[in-house]
């Protein structure tokens, strides 16, 4: 699918065509939850192998608006805390706020260009009870030492040149990039260390081999490992099937638009900071190097949402940010994040030194960054119940392929009480 990114990326890979026939560790899955893991395998001298069905980028890391976000969407230090206890709970929460400087960190050292700019992110109060709550998840994200501070009214306006928002907690070290150099990025890097990349290679099965593990590909082509890490996000293909089932699928629909003028980004972003507010229906915008808007939305109707969604996301843009020409959509893509059922990422053992990681539940990026080099560590021999994110007994959600309904009510659910907020 063409995106933004596929438009203006500066970085290419190239599918490694000879396909070991044993490494120590096999990843499936070639977006950022596994390009990381085989970084900081092959880092630790292991060798590494990563397979995935469609081209580098083909899943949710290829598709996302690049917003480097490290806390969660759905969840607040004292929720993690009352749902994993005091130890457990910290020790994610650590990871989780230190997400965004893990991804950058990555960048500086891996050197990759990716227009990664840590500018901190903003996320405005929509209506007065939403000052409080964040006010009161600002001070938690403090406690734990983090640079997490509320913004008045006033100058949440001289940020956004929007007059609706009461105030803005700001995240001194998120930032954006540009999701596809990065991926790439990361891809190279794990070529440059030794590892070697697979396109097109969907594994079907993974089955015991003596003390290893044999991989099957739908090309007839297969792997031995030792260990093996599943990195298959929301998709249900081959192997991926069980953990794809055990997230609920979104749909969402990215655009960008045509470049904003100088004046514009001036007053619309001064400091060049994201920004995703607190509505239900909830409201983001960002600019890529040349300036386009970039914003973002769900459809709760499928049918004929991919028209329908680039129009009414360029609409909102235009309104919300009282942008003195409408703007149209330059490119319009869509990908599927996915959500597990308490909003936190988790692990899953499927076997001896067999692996899988999902859940980043719409703040993939910084988190992907952390469920990466936790996976890697499950894969060195740490245990689990040593390691930051919590492991799951695996299992398909009931009723799977009707959750995007369930999805699509919450949506209308979520318009319906954006109306209702004081
Ligand atoms: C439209 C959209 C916008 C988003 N915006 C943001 C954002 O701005 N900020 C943010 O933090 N997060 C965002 N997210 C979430 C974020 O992109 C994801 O959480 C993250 O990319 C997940 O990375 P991953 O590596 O786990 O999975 P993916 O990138 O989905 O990678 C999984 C890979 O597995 C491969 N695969 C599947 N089955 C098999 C198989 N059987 N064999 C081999 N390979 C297989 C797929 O081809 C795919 O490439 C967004 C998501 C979407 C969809």
């Amino acid at each position: 699918m063409e995106t933004l990114w596929t438009r203006t990326a500066r970085n290419q890979v190239l599918s490694d065509p000879v396909i070991p026939d044993a490494v120590d560790v096999a990843v499936i899955g070639g977006g950022f939850t596994g390009m990381t893991a085989a970084r900081e395998l092959l880092i630790a001298g292991r060798s590494v192998a990563v397979f995935d069905a469609g081209k580098i980028g083909a899943g949710a890391s290829g598709m996302n608006a690049g917003f480097v976000v490290p806390n969660f969407a759905k969840a607040d230090p004292v929720s993690v805390r009352a749902k994993l206890g005091d130890e457990r709970g910290n020790a994610l929460l650590r990871l989780v706020g230190d997400g965004a400087n893990a991804v950058f960190r990555t960048i500086e050292e891996d050197g990759i260009a990716c227009d990664a700019r840590q500018t901190g992110w903003l996320n405005p109060a929509y209506g007065a009870a939403s000052v409080e709550m964040l006010q009161a998840r600002a001070a938690m994200w403090r406690d734990l030492g983090r640079p997490v501070s509320f913004m008045s009214a006033e100058d949440v306006r001289a940020q956004t040149g929007m007059d609706i928002y009461s105030g803005a907690l700001l995240d001194a070290e998120g930032g954006t990039i540009h999701p596809l150099d990065y991926l790439r990025g990361l891809a190279l890097g794990v070529q440059r260390r030794g590892g070697s990349v697979h396109e097109d290679q969907c594994v079907d099965s993974v089955k015991k081999d003596g003390t290893r593990w044999r991989l099957t590909m739908r090309s007839g082509a297969t792997i031995s490992a030792a260990k093996v890490l599943l990195c298959t996000n929301a998709f249900t293909s081959g192997v991926a099937s069980r953990m794809g089932r055990s997230a609920v699928p979104l749909r969402v629909y990215q655009i960008a638009t045509t470049p904003a003028d100088a004046a514009t980004v001036q007053r619309i972003s001064p400091d060049g900071r994201p920004v995703g507010d607190t509505r239900q229906n909830l409201f983001t915008y960002r600019l890529d190097r040349d300036n386009r808007l970039i914003s973002g939305g769900m459809a709760a109707i499928p049918f004929g949402a991919f028209e329908r969604l680039g129009r009414s996301v360029a609409e909102r843009l235009s309104t919300e940010l009282g942008l003195p020409n409408a703007v149209s959509p330059e490119v319009v893509w869509t990908g599927t994040a996915a959500m597990t059922p308490d909003f936190l990422p988790r692990l899953y053992k499927m076997g001896e030194g067999w692996f899988g990681g999902i859940g980043c539940n719409g703040r993939g990026i910084a988190m992907t960054a952390q469920l990466g080099r936790v996976l890697a560590r499950a894969a060195m021999g740490e245990s689990m119940d040593q390691l930051p994110i919590p492991t799951r007994t695996l299992r398909p959600l009931p009723f799977h392929s009707f959750t995007p309904i369930v999805a699509s009510a919450a949506l209308l659910q979520a318009r319906l009480m954006d109306k209702f907020v004081k």
